[in-house]
């Protein structure tokens, strides 16, 4: 089934982990992605990847800078000029922290909160007018389990989620009117970069404390990402899906 036949969808952060999986899971259902990494060489090795997959996907990669809003202007304009919409976006690129306080670099808080707050502010300002225009679209953000409890080290990373919850409500019900739905997945710890470099004893520790027993795989999370972006979701905005096998209980 092709959930999202013909839909046109800008996916950050789609190099690798659970964005990738997001990527593929939106090709697999019939959409147009451009996927976007840090790096035009990580953005083009992805795509190669998926090429290799199934030539007959329709995948490019680009490199924005995500924290100018320039930059994702651009990038956003780009995308519905040359495939006519924009139906969808994916805000997922997002970096992690585990810095101790008394360690913290304010600069550091400054990037964390650029990459994974500002970015989702900047691709919703500038996609928000073209999908009103056309009728309406959806908008994704990621947040994570550690945006209801917080978490004892790396302040930046639950504040920067907590806010991606803030800015998730707030503009779902501003642009509801306008037929643009916004939600957020919250994922528990996840099988991606992310957590790969954690020691056994740890990753062992993690998966005893979630109910469902096993960490979430990549494709637990973009299928979330699916439901949401598709018309099953078409009554759904403004939600904040966990998807932790009731980690956070
Ligand atoms: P990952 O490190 O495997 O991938 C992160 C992605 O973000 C990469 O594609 C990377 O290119 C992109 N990115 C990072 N910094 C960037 C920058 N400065 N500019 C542009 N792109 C940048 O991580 P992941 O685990 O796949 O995480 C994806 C999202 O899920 C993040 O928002 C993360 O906070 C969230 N999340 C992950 C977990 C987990 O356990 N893995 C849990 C909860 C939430």
């Amino acid at each position: 089934m092709e959930l999202l036949k013909d839909k046109v969808a800008l996916v950050t952060g789609g190099t690798r982990g659970i964005g990738y999986s997001i990527v593929k899971t939106y090709l697999d259902n019939g959409a147009k992605v451009v996927l976007c990494g840090s790096k035009q060489e990580t953005a083009d090795k992805a795509v190669e990847k998926l090429k290799a997959e199934n030539p007959a996907y329709d995948v490019e990669g680009i490199a924005p800078d995500l924290t100018s809003y320039e930059s994702v202007e651009k990038a956003v304009k780009y995308v519905a000029d040359k495939y006519g919409r924009l139906d969808i976006i994916a805000n997922n690129a997002g970096i992690s922290s585990n810095t101790k306080l008394y360690d913290y670099d304010p600069a550091d808080f400054d990037k964390l909160m650029l990459i994974n707050v500002n970015s989702c502010f900047y691709t919703t300002r500038a996609a928000a007018p073209i999908m009103k225009a056309q009728g309406g679209g959806v908008i994704i953000n990621t947040s994570s389990m550690v945006s209801i409890y917080g978490q004892p080290a790396g302040v930046a990373y639950p504040t920067s989620k907590f806010a991606v919850n803030g800015l998730t409500k707030s503009l779902a019900r501003e642009l509801a009117p306008d037929n643009i739905r916004v939600n957020a997945v919250a994922p528990g710890v996840t099988n991606t970069d992310m957590v790969v470099n954690l020691p056994e004893q740890t990753r062992k520790y993690i998966c005893a404390q979630i109910p469902l027993g096993r960490m979430g795989e990549p494709q637990d999370i973009a299928n979330a990402f699916l439901y949401l972006a598709s018309d099953l979701g078409s009554y759904v905005t403004g939600e904040i899906l966990s998807v932790d096998g009731c980690a956070r209980a």
